[in-house]
């Protein structure tokens, strides 16, 4: 039997991130002050340290801005998933709206920095939605 995997604990700064992928749907903070956007959550705005932030929709698009293929060893949870893409990608909001996340292709051989790329959601067994990605043309 393959150990469970380690899930995302929602908390209360976090819950609406995990909400909105269960709805289909990626948000990101963004600061009502200065209009930066925010990632990861967070209580404040690491730029002018207002609290007040608001969830808005974004568009899922992004690309590349780095990568790496994870290989064994790792948690016995990911050992069946070897190897595979962990993808930091660039938002198409923001050039430093950055976030990580597993590349779902099958095939990820053309994977390269710069590529285009769009969320997509992986509903694991306990309810949690992941936003991940793929490849687009
Ligand atoms: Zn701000």
């Amino acid at each position: 039997m393959t150990p469970a995997r380690p899930i995302p604990q929602p908390d209360e700064v976090t819950q609406p991130y995990w909400d909105a992928a269960k709805r289909g749907e990626l948000v990101m903070q963004r600061c009502g002050s200065c209009q930066r956007w925010i990632f990861q959550p967070k209580l404040a705005c690491p730029s002018c340290h207002s609290d007040e932030l608001v969830w808005e929709p974004v568009s899922g698009n992004g690309t590349i801005y780095s990568f790496v293929k994870v290989h064994p060893p790792v948690l016995p949870a990911f050992k069946e998933k070897t190897p595979y893409l962990v993808v930091l990608v660039e938002l198409a909001e923001d050039p430093g709206l950055r976030v990580l996340g597993n590349l779902l292709d099958h095939d990820t051989s053309a994977a390269r920095i710069g590529h285009p790329v769009a969320v997509v959601y992986e509903s694991l067994d306990d309810g949690v939605v992941l936003p991940q990605w793929q490849l687009t043309d």
